[in-house]
């Protein structure tokens, strides 16, 4: 089993952790490959065409080799636009070969939410380093067998987290437990959008999973705990629904409470109906603020009244340059499956309170 590592991002990437012993074999022959890595872009949708395909533009340390696609006229204008060979163009059903494939050593599941298990697994069979998009599965049973998986092919897994690669969005966090602002006592996270066409993915249970909490509530789950610093021990939620035609199969609002073991409670909501998109941190000595706080940038905000310096590169291409150099340091991304994992713990507390009538919910521990 891969240890888990949890030295600092600067550290980490200094290969001070190839001092680690029981590394497994795949991870060996991926931190003795040169760089830049190859990823395989698995979803030729929105996310992959407007931001990935951008960010390989800033990648130092991976590049685009291949995707994985049901269109294969689409696949081979990838191949062709972004300069890697048509031996790296798979579609769902020869996905599994790409295990041949060593101009690959990354792949990076841009699919609809219930997919991503199927693939996690399939690309740790085939020896892969995976990077899934969030939410990482659509349950946290489905999140401890994604992690069993790369544990048992020996690979890395790590969730499309790229906030916490941004400078303004990690300068919060960073600014917790220090001489000038002190522990954090309180934070509220917010994001939600107006959804569109009534006939996407996104609004079918079968294929998202749950409705806006899955989509863009993992941004608030995400936020609580990343700033709050620790693990939610409780919580309660309420569901609000005012078309139940359009969300006849996924929920439209939701907004959460959590209650952390130091006395520290979050705030959150998240919805489909209406737009918000914003961090508070409450500080034992003053406030940060971010707004917006989950958008590719760039992060706006205030840490104890000054404002956070504008700051504007692709998230996504740090995210992925990082997990590029953990593969070939051998250690776990800040942004593991564990990271996943946790988050779906406490989505899976948030549907139980709504299923009990708000009430509530103490979060399975990992
Ligand atoms: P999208 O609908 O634009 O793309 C989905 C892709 O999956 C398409 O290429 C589609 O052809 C393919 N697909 C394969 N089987 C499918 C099926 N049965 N039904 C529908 N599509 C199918 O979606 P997207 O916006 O690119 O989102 C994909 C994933 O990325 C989601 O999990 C989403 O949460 C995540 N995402 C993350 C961020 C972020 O900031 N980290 C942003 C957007 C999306």
């Amino acid at each position: 089993m891969l240890r888990r590592n949890f030295l600092s991002l600067s550290s980490r990437t200094t290969g001070v952790a190839l001092a680690a012993g029981a590394l497994a074999p795949r991870v060996w022959a991926a931190a003795t490959k040169s760089k830049p890595l190859g990823v395989a872009l698995v979803g030729l949708g929105n996310y992959s065409t407007r931001q990935l395909a951008k960010a390989f533009n800033e990648t130092t340390e991976c590049r685009l080799t291949g995707v994985v696609s049901g269109d294969p006229v689409k696949a081979k204008r990838w191949a062709a636009e972004h300069g890697f060979a048509e031996s790296g163009v798979y579609n769902y059903e020869n996905f599994d070969s790409i295990a041949n494939n060593p101009d690959i050593d990354i792949v990076y599941i841009v699919l609809p939410n219930s997919m991503h298990l199927e693939f996690i697994e399939r690309a740790a069979a085939a020896g892969k380093q995976v990077i899934c998009e969030k939410p990482m599965t659509v349950t946290g049973a489905e999140s401890r067998r994604a992690i069993k998986a790369c544990e048992d092919a020996g690979v890395l897994l790590s969730v499309g987290y790229r906030l916490q690669f941004d400078p303004n969005y990690r300068a919060l966090m960073l600014a917790r437990g220090t001489p000038e602002l002190g522990a954090v006592r309180y934070v509220q996270a917010d994001m939600a959008f107006p959804i569109g066409d009534p006939t996407q993915w996104r609004l079918r249970k079968p294929l998202a999973g749950g409705g806006a909490m899955y989509d863009v509530g993992v941004y608030c789950t995400q936020s609580a705990r990343f700033f709050a610093g620790q693990e939610p021990v409780a919580v309660t939620a309420q569901e609000y629904k005012t078309d139940p035609v359009k969300f006849a199969e996924v929920d439209e609002t939701i907004m959460f409470q959590l209650e952390f073991p130091n006395g520290t409670t979050a705030n959150c909501t998240t919805s489909y109906a209406f737009r918000s998109n914003s961090v508070h941190v409450d500080y034992q000595k003053g406030v940060g603020t971010l707004s917006p706080a989950h958008s590719y940038g760039p992060i706006a905000g205030t840490l104890n009244n000054k404002e956070l310096a504008p700051r504007e590169f692709s998230q996504q291409a740090l995210q992925m340059d990082d997990f590029a150099r953990c593969v070939r340091a051998g250690v776990e991304s800040e942004v593991s499956g564990l990271e996943g994992l946790k988050d779906m713990l406490v989505v899976d507390a948030i549907y139980r309170s709504i299923a009990a009538g708000s009430k509530r919910t103490l979060v399975e521990p990992v």
